[in-house]
């Protein structure tokens, strides 16, 4: 799941300790957002359809709940491991911070391969998972929403296994929920849909206009990067030059014909074979020139090895943790702007915000409701990043990270925990 000898944690707290020392924050608070408040780890057994029993292990961490219950996805994943988990936890603090939500931040996992298994496994390794953080979960304390491997359906499973043991309904203990079983209109796309809104503020902070003339390249073609490629070709005209998934990448430098490609893909479940496009090795996918990267997929594939070789001038990060430190260092250098991952992916996280608030009221929105929410959060938050950013001329990252990072260490401050 990440490079050999790359781990996300170490990276995270080093982005911490670098806010800190711009922040001026006193020892204590440093100290206490460098580690997570809360670690839960579990092992349960599941009935594989084969007979056997197979043991799971499994994670929930509340990274910080200063500032409200902690939100954060459940990832599924043979290579899941805990540093990966704990930094996504962390992230997720300094995201819900970005966008101003009243929560904090968490993060789960499960080590297994969702992709090996049969329907029925997946279900009662959901039930078996909810059953063995159920515990340490509620809609005031935390709650978890999908994330890579997992989705709505998972989360439907979990929440009926929560509902069961809670004794009564209680569908804001988890996001991302099918529509019509507590699920938001607009959650689908909220992830993808929210990075074009920071994406366009971004365009006019920085000068670099998004519109037909303009190319993008996407890594991952999941949930996130297929809605990536639909979305930006509907709001801008924007031609997707080059895009791939784990099985292959493909290109077209004057354009990839976006129906053509969901055609394509859904008729054989892979990119490669597109009418009009060309197979390129997976790793060139970062390489092609564009004038937005969008990393879509896993974490630290830009890195001191490639960051140099980047032929793009912008790069939305909507996969989380996709840029090293060191890389991050070389594209400041080069004046890439980077939209870091816990700004540009934090519409996942609001409209998962928003289907709590709807859960609450047992009242649903329409979608333009949503999106029309989602637009005035995202551009609410873009406005005093960016605005950091040109005043202090930093990359925007490290202005995120000040903002987020100075809201949390407030909250700390007024609950008198330092
Ligand atoms: P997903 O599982 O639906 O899709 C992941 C995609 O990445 C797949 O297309 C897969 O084939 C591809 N991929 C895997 N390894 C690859 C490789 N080596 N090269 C190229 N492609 C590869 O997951 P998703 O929900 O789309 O999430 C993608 C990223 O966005 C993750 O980093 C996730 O943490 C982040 N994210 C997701 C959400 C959300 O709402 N789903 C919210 C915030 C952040």
């Amino acid at each position: 799941m990440t490079p050999p000898g790359y781990n996300p944690f170490a990276v995270a707290q080093q982005q911490i300790d670098t806010a800190a020392a711009a922040l001026k924050l006193d020892a204590a608070t440093h100290a206490l957002l460098r580690e997570p408040q809360h670690e839960l780890a579990v092992t349960f057994p599941v009935k594989m359809d084969d007979g056997t029993t197979q043991v799971f292990r499994g994670y929930r961490i509340q990274y910080n709940t200063a500032r409200g219950p902690a939100k954060g996805g459940i990832r599924w994943h043979p290579e899941e491991t805990v540093d990966t988990v704990r930094a996504l936890a962390c992230w997720m603090t300094w995201k819900t911070a970005a966008v101003d939500l009243p929560l904090g931040g968490g993060k789960g996992g499960v080590v297994c391969d969702p992709m090996v298994m049969s329907d029925s496994e997946r279900e009662r390794v959901a039930r078996g998972y909810a059953r063995a953080i159920g515990h340490n979960i509620d809609p005031w304390l935390d709650v978890p929403a999908p994330d890579v491997g997992t989705n709505a359906q998972i989360m439907a499973w979990m929440m009926d296994e929560y509902e069961t043991m809670a004794h009564r309904r209680l569908p804001g203990v988890i996001t991302g929920k099918p529509l019509g079983m507590g699920g938001s209109a607009g959650r689908a796309e909220a992830t993808a849909r929210g990075g074009w809104y920071v994406a366009r503020e971004a365009a006019k902070a920085f000068n670099m206009p998004l519109n037909s003339s303009k190319t993008m390249a996407i890594q991952g073609f999941g949930n996130v990067g297929s809605f990536a490629a639909k979305i930006g070709k509907e709001m801008f005209g924007m031609r997707l030059v080059a895009v791939s998934d784990v099985n292959g990448a493909i290109r077209n430098p004057s354009g990839i014909d976006i129906d053509a490609l969901f055609d394509h893909y859904e008729k054989n479940n892979t990119l490669v074979g597109t009418p009009g496009t060309e197979e390129i090795p997976r790793e060139e996918l970062l390489l092609q020139e564009c004038d937005l990267l969008i990393p879509a997929a896993l974490e630290g594939v830009i890195t001191d090895k490639n960051a140099g070789r980047l032929k793009t001038r912008m790069i939305l990060e909507l996969a989380n943790g996709p840029t090293t430190p060191e890389a991050d260092n070389i594209l400041a250098g080069l004046g890439v702007v980077v939209l870091p991952d816990f700004l540009a992916n934090a519409g996942g996280v609001t409209v998962s915000y928003f289907e709590q608030v709807q859960n609450c009221y047992n009242y649903y929105w329409d979608l333009d409701t949503v999106r029309s929410s989602l637009d005035q959060k995202m551009t609410q938050a873009c406005k005093e990043i960016f605005e950091r950013a040109l005043q202090e001329k930093t990359p925007v990252r490290d202005a995120a990270y000040c903002v987020s990072i100075a809201r949390v260490a407030a909250a700390c401050k007024l609950r008198g925990w330092v």
